[in-house]
């Protein structure tokens, strides 16, 4: 069997405790070395066969996974964050699928989430927006065009740009060129949740600049939007005095 796991963001203790217990009884483990912390292959079997999936192809993937199979060990596949997000799970599952090889997903904290908590900070603020949009810009991968930059932006909604931060003065450029305020906040979150994480807030002027001064070019996500100021916002009505709920009967004012 095989477990697509979610590492967490990156902070070894950030790990969901079915992760965890699955790495413990993994055989095999094939984790993105690129991204997630190695510290979390402290917890696998001493016995446990180990691969660094950064170095390997998706048939060279599989191959390990087939082996495994062969000789009835369980595997773990661990995604960094949480695997739904830019994870290139399905074309895994849909070989596992062809090849009746049964798996399951553990979710775990992606580095959105992380990075949030970094930065003690709500991405849906009434007031000011109540939508998340997590996107990236195009590179060597497109993005469709109905889902450009530009569209996205037009919202107003908080932004949440993943593997954009090897070109923060394109992205910086192209969300002023659509409109955006150039002193929009923004926030750029390296390596969030590990011992090393570097947290700039700053305007999408300055982006690239703070980039620059911070060698941050990877590994990295950027938050654009009002809500990264986290002032101006109204209070929510579900805490609110005069405000009834199922549990709560509001106060007369
Ligand atoms: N599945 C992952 C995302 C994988 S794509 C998740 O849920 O988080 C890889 C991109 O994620 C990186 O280029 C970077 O933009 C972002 N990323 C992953 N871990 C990060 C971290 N700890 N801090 C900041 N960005 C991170």
């Amino acid at each position: 069997m095989v477990h697509f796991v979610g590492a967490g963001p990156g902070a070894k203790d950030l790990i969901t405790i079915r992760g965890k217990e699955l790495i413990e009884k993994a055989d095999v483990i094939i984790y993105a070395g690129s991204l997630v912390n190695p510290d979390l292959l402290d917890y696998a079997q001493k016995s446990c066969e180990i691969y660094d999936s950064s170095k390997l192809d998706l048939n060279e993937v599989i191959e390990i996974i087939r082996t495994a199979e062969k000789n009835a060990k369980n595997t773990v596949r661990l995604h960094t964050g949480d695997p739904s997000i830019y994870g290139a799970i399905r074309e895994q599952m849909d070989i596992l699928d062809k090849e009746n090889i049964a798996y399951d997903t553990t979710p775990g904290v992606s580095s959105f989430c992380g990075a949030a908590a970094s930065l003690n900070m709500e991405y849906t603020l009434p007031g000011i927006t109540q939508s998340v949009i997590i996107t990236r810009m195009d590179g060597r991968t497109k993005v469709p065009e109905k889902e450009s930059l530009e569209a996205l932006s037009s919202h107003g909604a908080t932004m949440v740009f993943f593997l954009s931060a090897g070109d923060t003065k394109r992205l910086s450029d192209r969300l002023i060129g659509s409109g955006v305020p150039e002193d929009t906040p923004c926030a750029l979150v390296y390596k969030a949740t590990w011992p090393d994480e570097k947290k700039v807030v700053c305007t999408i002027k300055d982006l690239p600049e703070k980039a620059r001064e911070n060698g941050i070019s990877k590994t990295a996500l950027i938050i654009v939007g009002k809500a990264v100021a986290q002032s101006g916002y109204e209070l929510s009505r579900l805490y609110a005095p005069d405000f009834s709920t199922e549990f709560r009967k509001g106060k007369e004012t």
